[in-house]
């Protein structure tokens, strides 16, 4: 098995059985952590990216089974932020030094690709990278996005399952799924993708698939999350995902995509409260702290118990793994490996 993993540290290569035997056994797990951190440490160097989130509607019209915002929910108080308000979030990340603003909500139509496309353009007035997660639209939709300025896209696959994403996800297709990403890759946004490990009937095969996906996409950017059961959710009887499966996915991502980002997801830390910090020794690079209005916070709760990042404890606990916070905006293939 340590054969295997030394492979994949050189040759950034995996079969599907291969990666299924990894994640099965679980006496490899250090050995496996050690190497993709190498290997983040060899492609990525110390520096951990911050990317500053703004949760800016929990409006959607999507009713994904796992997810607290799901239409269907209406224990849940509705928001949406205003463009001014967007924009002074956007300036205060930006007064804070952050070099990358997330803007992320439910699939609500309000904001019409045109209307998304101002505010992305008073946001660039700074010199700042814009990612958007804002689900699925059409060509043409994330061609008016990407003209506008924004720099990258994050849209999870979840599962490469075909059976297990139509069970999930009422009224939508994995195919149309994989099709936005195909777009938005030509559009020439930097591509984030990824998983939720833990699903219902998920396997280690599907997992291996999901992470295969990863490479023929090309995927820039992968956030891997375990799940977290939301108790007003069709879910609510079934566990919690295990976060050293999650992990290992993870790891597993950084040898087959040596140089891209990947986060230590929020739903890691939310289940361990050392969560954050295996990942980061596990082949994470990135952190993304929510900068919403603390009002809104509890209404965006995709799970329950959602952390939240303090940065100055953060600098420290960087510190302690040496590690540190880099001021740049950290695109892939840009790192400062020094
Ligand atoms: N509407 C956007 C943003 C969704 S929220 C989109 O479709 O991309 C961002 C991510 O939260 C989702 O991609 C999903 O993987 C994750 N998520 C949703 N519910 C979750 C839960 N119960 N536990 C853990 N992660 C969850």
């Amino acid at each position: 098995m340590q054969k295997l993993i030394d492979k994949a540290k050189i040759e950034h290569t995996l079969s599907k059985s291969e990666i299924v035997e990894i994640l099965k056994d679980n006496s490899i797990n250090d050995y496996l952590f050690k190497n993709a951190d190498e290997v983040r440490k060899n492609y990525t160097g110390n520096e951990v990216y911050l990317r500053a989130l703004i949760e800016f509607s929990n409006i959607c019209h999507c009713d994904c089974k796992y997810c607290g915002i799901r239409r269907d929910n209406k224990n849940i108080s509705r928001y949406r932020l205003e463009k001014k308000e967007i924009l002074q979030l956007a300036n205060y990340a930006v007064q804070s030094g952050y070099k990358t603003i997330v803007l992320q909500s439910g699939e609500d139509i309000f904001f019409t690709a045109e209307y998304l496309a101002e505010i992305i353009k008073g946001i660039k007035q700074n010199d700042i990278a814009v990612t958007l997660s804002i689900g699925e639209r059409t060509f043409d939709e994330y061609k008016i996005l990407k003209e506008a300025g924004a720099d990258r896209f994050l849209l999870r696959i979840e599962t490469t399952d075909e059976n297990l994403y139509a069970q999930m996800h009422p009224q939508m297709s994995l195919e149309n799924r994989k099709q936005c990403l195909f777009n938005l890759k030509q559009l020439g946004y930097e591509t984030g993708t990824g998983s939720l490990v833990g699903l219902p009937g998920q396997t280690p095969e599907s997992l291996a698939d999901d992470i295969l996906f990863y490479k023929k996409l090309n995927a820039d950017m992968i956030g891997i999350g375990p799940l977290i059961v939301h108790p007003e959710t069709p879910l609510k009887d079934e566990k919690n995902g295990d976060l050293i499966l999650a992990i290992k996915v993870l790891a597993l991502t950084r040898l087959l995509l040596p140089d891209i980002n990947i986060p230590a997801t929020t739903a890691m830390e939310t289940l361990h409260p050392q969560g954050r910090i295996l990942a980061l020794q596990a082949g994470a690079n990135v952190i993304m702290p929510n900068i919403t209005f603390e009002q809104y916070k509890k209404s965006y709760e995709i799970y329950p118990n959602k952390v939240s990042v303090n940065y100055e404890s953060l600098k420290t606990e960087l510190a302690k793994i040496g590690r540190s916070i880099s001021c740049k905006k950290g695109f892939r293939g840009n790192h400062d490996r020094t």
